[in-house]
């Protein structure tokens, strides 16, 4: 059968909308505020976006289901840059562009038109995405929605920034940003394409004296200073011939640009090529000593200074560049003076000798300077030396210390005696800015920063972190790992949509900023959009009162023109719903959005308002490849919605990967999804309601399987292990389901549709939350009055679950397996199938042993031991053979099993088997099947197996 997903699919969200379902105001309920981060309209949302809401969505229902006060709320990004340069590129009749939005995104051409203006294209797909949103089912309360341009919410911004400007945590200054030269402006993850942070770091550049001008070096390691004996030069490159702030230097070209924005005056002398420096000596600072320019090919020109300082004790590229210099033919006058050169060791590291990076080189059997596995050797020689390395005694007053703390102490020392300066740069270049320039390093003066390098404040954002669950565990030290290396940034820029810095109007506060304790605005939202409250009310005051219990409610009525009352009503609203519960988002927001988030909620709001959790998703891909505007492989939401209804959709996202991993979509699993659940919807509709006079066998162990079912996909949902808990409802179960079928068929039972509608029933329920409409639909199959979306999470229930019953019935399988097993060996075509279960005295002491198991006591001969002392086991002496088999019986099964079968003491074996396998065995193998007890005295037992027979395992004779 065929389901019509979009009739079905409107038919239950119109419901939903009517019935107001997920308009949520206070109640006496427990709440859970669920947000997820909101999105930048300038294009329509893709299956990768439909990703992270439909995780939060889920999330939300599982809540509602399980008796919270669910609200879940969405507003719309309207702030930054990449809107502006849209428009602009709309402007200039950029064929590209126009081409993407008519053709991939379907725009129609009026509208392109309209685009030139940034507030057309984000209200376009304002629009566009919030009908996605509405078509995908998700349970938002659409009456807290805004825009990040509302005047009401700017009021909001321009308090969160005072707030933190008060409290000395936006500063003005000079400091590093990542930068357009083409915009001029900074940049940041928005703002690139790829959606990169710039990330930078900072060199030491050490200043080398020759003739008139300075020849500066870059490093990460000033302690080399004492162990250079040489400068590396590319005699290929044309270096340039500048001044610095009235110093003369030789550096490249690329360097020289760097320069131009790190706050430093350049002005362009001339050019030198680097093979006229060859041979020449240089003055090592401090050191007063001369040494000498060598070429060296893997000295790269866009890397630091494009002159390299040759520490062959250290570094294995200098050690190996010495060694190819040696091998070359040259003349002979400086191939002497080469020849003479011997490495400095300085640093004493356990493990290495005197010279680490010549060992590293043998070791990992390194050619030439061009061997690619060069990377690998540094790597190993700096990380052993940084973490465990001392200097040695040639390093004067830093003798003795530990690299790692060395590091700064030297720079300090080199900067202090002007044998220093600082090069800033990209460490993961090149850096796009969606304008197409490439991306510098600027020292930013006089602009506005947040002070995120505070160490007090890092100290309260890790607090928090600590207190936070964050979903998976394992991104938890990502967040450690960004606290660590956060630093001042800037807050503010100059063109764009958003709020003005109220104290500085020329600027406007970014998008990463004016995004990180909005949640607590969804609360003033509402209020704001059902006209009770005005933008022009909003004041410090009322912030300050609202959010942090500040102030009377008498002034501030009076400050704000708002009824008391209605102050109170917005300020009991905000107390119920904060603090957020759980924060979604995708991984690439973990180093920005996320980490800001947390900084931002400790820095404004008291302990007990700091966010709870955070929930990170991996992305999506489309057939195994990255989704993008070029690969042309880019689905928009709502025509895949169109074409395969939201919930084929939602459910072929959330089975394809677990939380962290790119979930890989293709449309295969769409189809392969839509047939299960059409299945299922056809098993709905055959279903009615009531409960057997007798529940057999059979019966009892399904329904200990739905409680087991229960148990572990609540489990999962909470952990958020979405993927898992969709195929336990799906797939897994459907094995148990199909054995109770078997089961059933062979007694020719007609009385299982009130079995089976329990058990469908439950699986409806927990399947609500992932493919909500069609759960409505086939709950009103299934004959359930009113919501499933609203009704009860099923709860796990210890008493429903039979133990005996899972025994038996695992019992009985792995029973017919053995016999098919026996056959398949065997080749015989049965006449006759005879079962012989063990006696009670082997029943005895298999429960005797299982205890001392479950306790600990592994050792065969200890169990036999304190079995033969006690009277009624002492017989056991007899059998040892079977005490060694029961133990390893025992030990391969799972602790749960064990404790079952613990559990289970009363378990019957032959009277089961006579009552459920006979007929069952009969359909199977067409034969007539005789059970007996080893002790039973009518046996038939022409080939003595009986005695073989083992509590669970029991012997088997077929002929
Ligand atoms: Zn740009």
């Amino acid at each position: 059968m065929k389901i019509n997903w979009k009739e079905i699919e409107t038919k239950w969200r119109q419901k939903w909308d009517e019935n107001k379902d997920f308009e949520t105001n206070p109640n006496d309920k427990p709440k859970k505020f669920i947000t997820v981060a909101y999105p930048y309209p300038n294009s329509p949302q893709h299956i990768g976006h439909g990703r992270t809401y439909t995780l939060a969505d889920v999330h939300a229902r599982f809540y509602r289901m399980r008796g919270f006060n669910v609200l879940f709320p969405m507003g719309f990004h309207y702030t930054g840059t990449p809107i502006l340069g849209m428009a602009k590129r709309v402007e200039a009749n950029d064929k590209e562009l126009i081409s993407n939005l008519k053709n991939l995104y379907g725009v129609p051409e009026d509208i392109i038109k309209e685009f030139v203006e940034p507030v057309k294209i984000a209200n376009y797909f304002h629009q566009e995405i919030k009908d996605g949103m509405i078509e995908m089912g998700y349970s938002i309360d659409w009456r807290r929605e805004f825009t990040t341009i509302d005047p009401a919410y700017s009021k909001f911004i321009e308090w969160q920034i005072n707030t933190l400007r008060e409290k000395n945590l936006i500063i003005q200054g000079s400091h590093p940003v990542g930068w357009c030269p083409k915009d001029q402006n900074p940049v940041s993850q928005h703002d690139t394409l790829g959606d990169v942070e710039p990330d930078f770091t900072e060199y030491i550049l050490i200043k080398f004296k020759f003739e008139d001008y300075i020849i500066p070096t870059a490093t990460l390691r000033p302690e080399t200073i004492f162990g250079v004996v040489n400068l590396w030069i590319n005699p290929e490159i044309i270096y340039k011939k500048i001044t610095v702030d009235d110093q003369k230097w030789i550096v490249s070209k690329e360097c020289a640009y760097k320069l131009e924005f790190l706050d430093k005056k350049i002005t362009y002398d001339g050019e030198i090529k680097g093979s006229e420096l060859i041979g020449k000596t240089v003055t090592v600072p401090h050191r007063n000593e001369s040494i000498l320019m060598l070429p060296a090919s893997f000295v790269e020109s866009e890397t630091g200074t494009g002159v390299v300082m040759s520490v062959p004790a250290h570094a294995p590229f200098d050690y190996q560049a010495l060694i190819d210099f040696k091998k070359s033919k040259m003349e002979s006058e400086l191939f002497t003076k080469v020849n003479a050169i011997t490495p400095i060791s300085i640093i004493e590291t356990e493990g290495y000798g005197e010279n680490p990076a010549k060992e590293v080189l043998e070791k990992f059997g390194i050619i030439d300077q061009n061997d690619p596995k060069l990377e690998e050797a540094t790597k190993e020689v700096y990380g052993k030396e940084f973490y465990g390395g001392k200097l040695k005694l040639n390093t004067e007053q830093f003798s003795g210390i530990k690299v790692s703390y060395a590091k700064e102490a030297i720079k300090n020392w080199l900067i202090k005696n002007k044998h220093a300066d600082i090069l800033l740069e990209l460490t993961n270049t090149p850096v796009r800015c969606r304008c197409g320039a490439e991306c510098v390093v600027k020292i930013l003066n006089n602009q506005w920063f947040l002070n995120y390098g505070d160490s007090d404040w890092k100290e309260l954002a890790t607090k928090c972190f600590d207190s936070m669950n964050i979903l998976p565990q394992e991104i938890r030290s990502e967040f450690n790992y960004v606290i660590g290396w956060l630093r001042e940034r800037a807050c503010a820029r100059q063109h764009g949509l958003g709020t003005k810095i109220p104290w500085d109007k020329d600027w406007i506060v970014e998008s990463l900023s004016d995004s990180v304790i909005y949640m607590a605005y969804y609360i003033i939202s509402k209020f704001v959009n059902n006209k009770t409250i005005i933008s022009d009310n909003l004041s410090k005051e009322f912030f300050d009162y609202i959010f942090l219990d500040k102030g009377d409610s008498e002034k501030v009525s009076a400050i704000t023109k708002i009824s008391i009352d209605i102050i109170n009503e917005i300020k009991k609203e905000f107390q119920y719903f904060y603090p957020v519960d759980s924060r979604h988002s995708g991984r690439d927001l973990v180093p920005n959005h996320l980490t800001f988030f947390v900084l931002n909620h400790v820095a404004i709001f008291p302990q007990s308002n700091w966010p709870r959790e955070i929930v990170v998703n991996g992305s999506v891909l489309m057939n195994g490849s990255k989704m993008s505007k070029s690969m042309g492989n880019i689905i928009p939401l709502r025509k895949a919605i169109s074409d395969y209804g939201a919930d084929p959709i939602r459910l072929a996202i959330i089975i394809s990967a677990e939380l962290l991993q790119d979930a890989d979509f293709n449309m295969e699993s769409v189809s392969g999804i839509q047939n299960k659940i059409e299945a299922l919807f056809v098993e709905c509709s055959l279903l009615k309601a009531g409960i057997p006079e007798k529940f057999e066998a059979e019966d009892k162990w399904i329904k200990s399987k739905t409680q087991n079912m229960i148990l572990q996909v609540t489990l999962a949902v909470e952990k958020m292990r979405l993927r898992e808990a969709l195929h336990d409802i799906l797939f897994s179960f459907e094995s148990d389901l199909s054995w109770y079928m078997k089961r059933a068929n062979a007694k020719n039972r007609i009385n299982i549709s009130g079995v089976l509608h329990d058990i469908h029933s439950t699986r409806i329920t927990m399947l609500s939350p992932f493919a909500p409409h069609i759960a409505e639909e086939m709950w009103k199959k299934l004959g359930h009055l009113g919501m499933v979306s609203l009704s009860k999470w099923p709860e796990f229930s210890q008493g429903e679950v039979d133990a005996t019953a899972i025994q038996s019935e695992e019992y009985l399988k792995s029973t017919i397996e053995d016999i098919s097993k026996i056959l398949k060996v065997t080749k015989i075509i049965p006449q006759k199938i005879t079962i012989y279960t063990a006696n009670s005295f082997k029943f005895k002491v298999y429960h005797s042993i299982l205890e001392k198991v479950m306790t600990g006591q592994t050792n065969m001969g200890t169990i036999m031991k304190e079995l033969i002392s006690i009277p009624n086991t002492e017989e056991v002496k007899k059998i040892p053979d079977f005490v060694q088999k029961t133990i390893k019986d025992i030990l391969s099964e799972p602790t749960e099993i064990r404790k079952m079968k613990l559990e289970s003491k009363k378990f019957d074996e032959k009277s089961f088997l006579i009552n459920e396998l006979i007929e069952i065995g009969k359909k199977d193998f067409g034969v007539e099947i005789q059970v007996f007890s080893e002790s039973d005295s009518d046996i038939y037992d022409p080939k003595e197996k009986a005695r073989h027979a083992r509590p669970f395992k029991p012997a088997i004779l077929i002929e």
